[in-house]
């Protein structure tokens, strides 16, 4: 398979596309980032690299990072993390709150904001140094030391935290936030501001493809671990949009309202994408175009 000119094909044929929606307006920060921004990143399971475009500049990962917060979660909790959040698709918006008051304050997925704030409820429970042990533990898989958060980005979202704070209080009212809400609240925001390269952030989930091995050999999560949280991003990694994701991509992915996508083929690949514009669901159109058109050329959707 030749990585290199498929990427080639599937960049030159992505920019040629209509140019559909905008840069995410719900933190005030990220509407600063050119909207025109397109990078490209893939990894083979065999450590080779492929990048083009804007592929080596740094972005707002902001929800992709909830798969990684569950995985850090899982490496420790194992399946007792799912007494306090469920593994089922939503059908609604990321911060829907909606289905909380009849689900007892059981989010639906770890991947809708309401979700992801119980397992960053969790993670302050567990880790010595919350935030910073997060950040050690992203630099680790990814292999890369400079990661950080954005600490701008961070404050943006904390001024306009209202319907996040609405979910972590309305969670805390339901017994499921064990630690004070705006102690929860600060970790995910600083979570969602980490900044990566999709050359970062294709390494960074090299081990949801290689069975739970990061590229530098370290076993975060057993196999049958991965498994299951490759199945939740195939179901609940694009909100409202995962069945359409899983019927044009057919891989496993996350998106983030910064315009980036992780995606993976397990034992074969992992790709990042970053395209600020997103689409009425708050997913990268272009990133969405880029995948989609990814799996038809190689061929290699999971299904
Ligand atoms: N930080 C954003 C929020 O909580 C993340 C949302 C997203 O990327 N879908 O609203």
């Amino acid at each position: 398979m030749n990585y290199n000119t498929i990427l080639q094909e599937v960049f030159q044929e992505v920019k040629t596309l209509p140019t559909i929606g905008n840069v995410s307006t719900s933190i005030p920060e990220l509407t600063k980032v050119d909207p025109d921004k397109f990078g490209i990143h893939l990894i083979t399971i065999g450590g080779e690299d492929f990048g083009i475009g804007d592929s080596n500049e740094k972005f707002s990962i902001q929800s992709v990072s909830k798969a990684l917060t569950v995985a850090l979660a899982f490496s420790f909790l194992d399946e007792k993390i799912w007494e306090r959040v469920g593994v089922e698709p939503s059908g609604s918006a990321f911060n829907s709150l909606v289905q909380l008051e009849y689900e007892k304050g059981i989010p639906r997925n770890p991947f809708i904001n309401a979700g992801a704030l119980v397992i960053a409820d969790m993670l302050v429970t567990h880790l010595k140094n919350p935030k910073e042990d997060l950040l050690d533990f992203i630099r680790m898989i990814s292999g890369s030391p400079t990661i950080d958060f954005n600490l701008k980005v961070a404050q943006s979202e904390k001024e306009t935290r209202f319907r996040n704070a609405a979910l972590a209080n309305f969670l805390k009212s339901f017994g499921n936030i064990e630690n004070d809400v705006e102690t929860v609240l600060d970790f995910y925001f600083h979570q969602c501001s980490i900044e990566m390269t999709c050359k970062e952030l294709a390494h960074s989930f090299f081990f949801f493809a290689n069975e739970g091995i990061t590229k530098s050999g370290k076993q975060v999560l057993t196999k049958s671990q991965v498994k299951r949280l490759n199945a939740l991003m195939q179901t609940c990694g694009f909100y409202d949009e995962s069945g359409e994701f899983t019927y044009k991509v057919g891989l496993p992915g996350k998106s983030g309202i910064g315009g980036g996508i992780a995606a993976l083929y397990p034992k074969k690949f992992v790709v990042a994408t970053w395209s600020p514009r997103l689409n009425e669901k708050g997913n990268s159109e272009l990133g969405m175009n880029t995948l989609e058109l990814l799996t038809t050329k190689t061929g290699m959707s999971i299904f």
